[in-house]
């Protein structure tokens, strides 16, 4: 016997085909590439969190149903009676644990193009077929479009992120309950960035049985716990649940997102300030030369340049300011470079910079 143990042999060819999800060197760079709060944990919760985090068992295995997250998760988010709660580590946990357990009959996932690359990502690591559906050019919804595409396609499952990611915006509530109401399978709800907005689709839990809505803490300033919820019925959270690793919540994760939770009006706060902050970044991004703005509802700008997108991108990163170049990674995206929002002193150096390569 001549067994092959090479690489090529033994790893899915499916998996060698695909590109890692890359993550740039950031060192000492002003950060404005990934969506995360530019806030540090506030300085009057500091005490409180360490002495809450020395207290923990770390010896232990972390209690998996996470009880005491939850409980708070219903008070803080007013989740509605009947909606049931299951946590992952991050949303991008959440989405890969719908992706496991979808039927494999060919039925697949769907989402909106441009739109968060974790979906087709965990859709084809986990084996689906994955069916992406374009924007329009101004990135507004192509409902008739997309309703044709429920039909034809019939997927088990539809993502669909409010606001969008990368282009910031909210579909009219209409269209979105056209979506839910045609769509012939599960419907997930992203709303990792509703801290910046307000817009609120929890509710659709409790007026369809077929919906969920998946929530994070990573764009509020706990990027770094890794922590996402995902919001339904019980019938739906419990199957997903099997799926789940046992201890994916880690003690420390647990015990730090309970204390974040008490003083979430904390974080609710820096939120409201990254959202005043993301109007004056689009007010002077405006009155730059060569800059297309587009409306957000997140805590990211999307813009697209006269000059080629690669070039002004190359042109900040020399001025030591970090920010995501979209160009080449979908046709809507040509020329486009999303900014996230820092604080306001980032936000002055991003512009002064993108005022000089521009
Ligand atoms: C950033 C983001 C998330 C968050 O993923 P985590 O794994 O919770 O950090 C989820 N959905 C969308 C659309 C995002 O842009």
């Amino acid at each position: 016997m001549c067994a092959d143990r090479s690489v090529q042999a033994l790893i899915r060819p499916d998996i060698q085909a695909l590109a890692a999800y890359p993550v740039p060197d950031a060192a000492g760079m002003v950060k404005l590439d990934a969506m995360e709060n530019p806030y540090p944990l506030p300085e009057a919760l500091r005490d409180g969190w360490a002495s809450v985090l020395a207290g923990v068992a770390v010896n232990r295995y972390p209690d998996s149903r996470s009880p005491e997250v939850k409980e708070r998760l219903r008070r803080v988010m007013r989740v509605p009676q009947g909606c049931d709660i299951l946590l992952g580590n991050g949303s991008d946990e959440l989405i890969q644990m719908i992706c496991l357990s979808i039927v494999r009959s060919g039925r697949g996932v769907m989402a909106l193009e441009p739109g968060f690359v974790m979906y087709s990502m965990l859709a084809k690591v986990t084996g689906l077929d994955y069916q992406g559906v374009a924007l329009q050019a101004d990135f507004s919804l192509d409902l008739p479009g997309t309703l044709a595409a429920l039909q034809t396609y019939n997927p088990a499952v539809l993502f669909l992120a409010q606001p969008n990611n990368p282009t910031g915006n909210l579909f009219p509530v209409e269209h979105v309950r056209a979506l839910v109401d045609s769509a012939p399978g599960l419907v997930v709800i992203d709303e990792a960035y509703m801290p910046f907005c307000d817009s609120d689709y929890l509710g659709l839990t409790g007026d369809y049985e077929h919906v969920l809505v998946m929530r994070t803490f990573s764009k509020v300033g706990l990027a770094g716990l890794r922590l996402g919820f995902l919001f339904g019925r019980s019938g739906w959270l419990d199957e997903l649940d099997k799926v789940r690793l046992p201890y994916n919540i880690n003690v420390l994760t647990q015990a730090g997102a309970a204390f974040a939770l008490e003083h979430f009006d904390e974080f609710r706060s820096q939120a409201a300030r990254i959202r005043a902050d993301r109007q004056a970044l689009a007010t002077a991004l405006q009155a730059l030369p060569g800059l297309e703005v587009f409306q957000s509802d997140a805590n990211f700008i999307l813009v697209r340049t006269a000059r080629e997108a690669r070039t002004v991108f190359t042109g900040l990163t020399k001025k030591g300011v970090l920010i995501k170049c979209l160009d080449g990674t979908h046709p809507l995206l040509h020329s486009c470079l999303r900014i996230t929002v820092g604080t306001s002193e980032e936000n002055a150096r991003c512009v002064s910079a993108l005022r000089d390569v521009l």
